[in-house]
């Protein structure tokens, strides 16, 4: 069950559009090499009392200690061959546009609160660029959630 801030009418919506566009784009995904995809996270699902990532102008670079989900992610995608910086832990949506500009990916794997995945797509549609949105279980300023089995299934597609 999704728990989250958004307007209980809007959620409905926000689900039926990125179930949508996430079909729409599998296929595509798919064909997008690993070294090519950047994964975002947002920043409240770190353990911020224990958390040792660096901190960057915008986000965070995750240093495995272990203390949340994240580092099962990082972990991944090492295992998978994703590229050594393919994962951002955001601040905020505004560096987006300098990651993308550095890293030039063809794809994003994102995770976030429905209504920053659909303003994401929004934006990344604009820049031709195919995207998997995995949306948190339970959202908010901290201690958020998301269903790792699912972040898995797509970052081996
Ligand atoms: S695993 Fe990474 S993101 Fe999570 S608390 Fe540790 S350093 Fe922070």
């Amino acid at each position: 069950m999704y728990i989250c801030n958004t307007k209980h009418r809007n959620v409905k919506y926000y689900n039926n559009f990125i179930n949508r566009h996430n079909k729409f784009y599998v296929k595509k995904f798919t064909h997008v090499a690993v070294n090519a995809r950047i994964v975002l996270v947002p920043h409240c699902m770190r353990n911020s009392s224990h958390c040792l990532a660096i901190e960057k102008n915008g986000y965070y670079i995750c240093m495995s200690c272990g203390n949340c989900k994240i580092n099962y992610i990082n972990t991944l995608l090492k295992k998978l061959h994703y590229k050594e910086n393919s994962l951002y832990i955001l601040k905020g949506s505004t560096i987006i546009k300098d990651i993308i500009k550095k890293q030039k990916p063809r794809a994003i794997i994102g995770i976030a609160c429905l209504q920053e995945g659909y303003q994401a797509f929004r934006y990344f549609q604009r820049h031709n660029l195919v995207i998997q949105f995995i949306p948190l279980l339970k959202d908010g300023c901290s201690s958020t959630d998301t269903n790792l089995l699912e972040v898995e299934r797509i970052l081996q597609m």
